[in-house]
């Protein structure tokens, strides 16, 4: 069937009554810059997104592009039919023909109620005119083709379920702010950054570079890393941090079994700095309750001590298969797992403390020499990059 528009639906803008049509306004935005050049034109019905397809459109790609854009729940490729019901009944016909099927339904909906006829009339009319010419039955229960017809203000979009794909639903991204996501080159770091779009976050990502053998290894994969997950929310910022001078420091202040705490605490503290400068309103990380040593309670709730800004780990309730399995889904899976040797392990004690203690944390950090404006100097060489 050759489709001449798609029909965009959102579920959770629906319900934000007083901001709806800001957050309409926003998805519209995120939909026209992701799929510039793909469509014809891109505009608001009631309720709606509404895609006006061209001869060229590249019709995977598109269909990639908004299975990826966080606010859409769903979006089907349909027909456009005038208000005339004689002409609603002629797509409606067209597209049934196009399928084989054994059962049907025709599921209808006015956004614009001021229509003639209402919903199981137009559902009834319709019906009869498939029933008669291709002589398959009704089921309204589980039809094997359902045909939806939407009238609108303007005009009547006319879809079925075998052309209609789920979304990801949630919120458009920069609907509700920016956050601050410390991406570490794992599994889970840019799994908790995917969480975020789907709230609506603008994510900017932070990584903080060790002072290693294997940084440049690192930093590919954290290129790779963006460049995928701005598939997501659109135009993607990077920082990546120096954290050499800081360690230098930390090792010679830090007894071993306090450093991995004391080392994220600091980790903490840069992209608490780097947030100031973004007004970014929170800060973001894979944690996972119990994963490894420094994600017990007693060690979360000592770095996360370090920043007066919120700190949320959406993976924090997850098991490592359910993090795997949506890193698999969002396309992160591959590019995280590329092998490197761990950066830090030869300079964290084997024996962590698993249950630190936050004033002893702070007994410690009264003899790191000039932490604050290690911390400045490293934001203020930090570079950025744009994906
Ligand atoms: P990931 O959680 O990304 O898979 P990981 O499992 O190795 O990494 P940890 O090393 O305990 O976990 O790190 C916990 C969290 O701390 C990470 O999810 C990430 O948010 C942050 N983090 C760790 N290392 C870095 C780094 N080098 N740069 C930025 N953030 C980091
Ligand atoms: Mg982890």
């Amino acid at each position: 069937m050759r489709y001449t528009h798609v029909l965009i639906h959102y579920s959770e803008i629906a319900i934000k009554k007083g901001n709806r049509s800001t957050f309409e306004g926003i998805l519209l935005k995120n939909i026209r810059e992701a799929t510039a050049k793909l469509l014809a034109k891109t505009y608001k019905r009631f309720g709606r997104v509404v895609c006006l397809l061209d001869e060229n459109s590249d019709i995977e790609k598109l269909k990639g592009i908004l299975e990826k854009t966080p606010g859409i729940s769903g979006f089907s490729f349909c027909l456009v039919s005038s208000q005339s019901i004689d002409d609603i009944k002629a797509t409606a016909l067209a597209l049934a023909k196009s399928f084989s099927f054994e059962s049907f339904r025709i599921s209808a909906k006015r956004s614009y109620k001021g229509y003639r006829y209402n919903s199981q009339e137009i559902g009834k009319i319709v019906g009869e005119i498939v029933f008669e010419t291709l002589k398959k039955k009704v089921c309204l229960k589980h039809p094997d083709l359902d045909i939806n017809i939407e009238v609108t203000e303007k005009e009547v979009f006319v879809y079925s379920n075998r052309d209609t794909f789920a979304g990801i639903g949630g919120l458009p991204v920069s609907s509700t702010g920016t956050v601050l996501c410390s991406l570490s080159g794992g599994i889970d770091s840019p799994v908790s950054g995917y969480m975020l779009n789907k709230r609506g976050c603008k994510v900017i990502y932070v990584h903080i570079q060790n002072n290693s053998l294997v940084t440049r290894e690192v930093e590919g994969k954290i290129f790779r890393l963006c460049e995928l997950l701005k598939s997501y929310q659109g135009k993607t910022k990077l920082y990546i941090v120096q954290f050499s001078e800081i360690q230098s420091q930390l090792l010679i202040a830090v007894p071993a079994d306090y450093r991995m705490i004391i080392y994220r605490r600091f980790m903490l503290k840069i992209l608490e700095r780097i947030a100031y400068l973004e007004n970014s309103k929170g800060i973001v990380t894979g944690d996972s309750i119990g994963q490894v040593a420094s994600q017990t309670l007693e060690n979360l709730q000592c770095i996360y001590e370090a920043s007066s800004l919120p700190v949320y780990s959406p993976l924090i309730g997850l098991n490592k298969e359910e993090i795997i399995s949506i890193s698999k889904k969002i396309g992160t899976y591959q590019i995280s797992i590329l092998q490197y040797p761990d950066c830090c392990s030869f300079m964290i004690s084997e024996h962590p403390k698993t249950k630190g203690k936050l004033d002893e944390v702070k007994a410690i950090e009264e003899n790191i020499k000039s932490a604050d404006s290690l911390i400045e100097l490293a934001v203020s060489k930090a570079r950025v990059y744009y994906f």
